[in-house]
């Protein structure tokens, strides 16, 4: 759909001609739709925590407030919509950076060895691996490298990481696999969890999008971990797909050029 707009023959000079400019408003209205959803779901997302501290601080504030125990159990409540609040606004801070760094021009490429990358990712989810009582296995040649951005490739592999973790019965087994295939690198996290079941899966990378809202929330989760995987991908200009079974598991796979960033920058849209 296209919108015409006649700049006017404001003084009915006879053959002045007229101006029509086209404008692509389909695009238009979908890009002002997807600021509008996303406006929305922000304030939303970040409306139900304050909601909920501002209610525990008015109980514990009333003079009938109850006795010790209750109190500490308000407060553990306030302390944990405050780390979810926190959360989510390191998330949105990720998401915006990535791309103001991107179109700045300002995301440095270096070609990096990837074995120690998934080390690192994997000690920053060892506490919740953990707690959970999983293991996490990685399989990657020592000589692998790839040109990319080393904290991103990084913070996209935790993500992956947390969500597998996250996903999955206690005591499984998470397999982090990466080599170079056909001239891209390639990195697989895979587990043995819950699995999606297909229909969600093209909507599954979207802003708050999120398969199983409750249990998404009672782990932490914010719903914008593999928005901000899909925006890293995108930085590399490559792409992450997954595969997935329910009650078997998913395999989330980054793929990304071997070569193609050095010393250049990149656009994100
Ligand atoms: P969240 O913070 O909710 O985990 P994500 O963007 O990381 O948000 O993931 C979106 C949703 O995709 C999750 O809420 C969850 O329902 C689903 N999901 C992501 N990874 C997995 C996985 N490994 N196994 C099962 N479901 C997953």
């Amino acid at each position: 759909v296209y919108g015409v707009r006649l700049l006017s023959n404001e003084h009915n000079v006879p053959d002045a001609g007229v101006l029509v400019v086209l404008h692509d408003v389909t695009r238009l209205r979908l890009l002002e739709q997807i600021r509008r959803d996303f406006v929305a779901n922000v304030s939303h997302e970040l409306k139900t925590p304050v909601t909920s501290i501002k209610g525990f601080v008015e109980m514990l504030s009333d003079s009938g407030a109850g006795d010790h125990g209750e109190q500490k159990r308000f407060l553990d409540i306030i302390a944990r919509q405050a780390r979810r609040l926190e959360a989510i606004i390191t998330d949105l801070l990720t998401l915006s950076q990535v791309d103001d760094a991107s179109e700045r021009g300002e995301l440095s490429f270096e070609s990096c060895r990837i074995l120690p990358l998934l080390e690192d990712a994997r000690h920053l989810c060892e506490t919740r691996a953990r707690d959970r009582r999983m293991k996490i296995v990685i399989d990657c040649p020592h000589d692998f490298s790839a040109v990319a951005n080393p904290h991103l490739i990084e913070q996209a592999v935790v993500n992956l990481l947390d969500n597998a973790v996250k996903y999955s019965e206690p005591g499984g087994q998470v397999r982090v696999r990466a080599a170079q295939h056909s001239g891209e690198a390639r990195i697989e996290v895979s587990d043995q969890g819950q699995g999606i079941d297909r229909h969600h899966l093209d909507r599954l990378f979207e802003r708050f999008y999120r398969v199983d809202k409750n249990r998404s929330r009672k782990m932490g989760g914010t719903g914008l971990g593999l928005a901000i995987v899909k925006h890293i991908m995108q930085v590399h200009e490559g792409h992450v797909e997954v595969e997935s079974s329910p009650g078997e598991g998913s395999t989330f796979r980054l793929r990304f050029p071997l070569q193609s960033r050095e010393g250049g920058d990149a656009a994100v849209n």
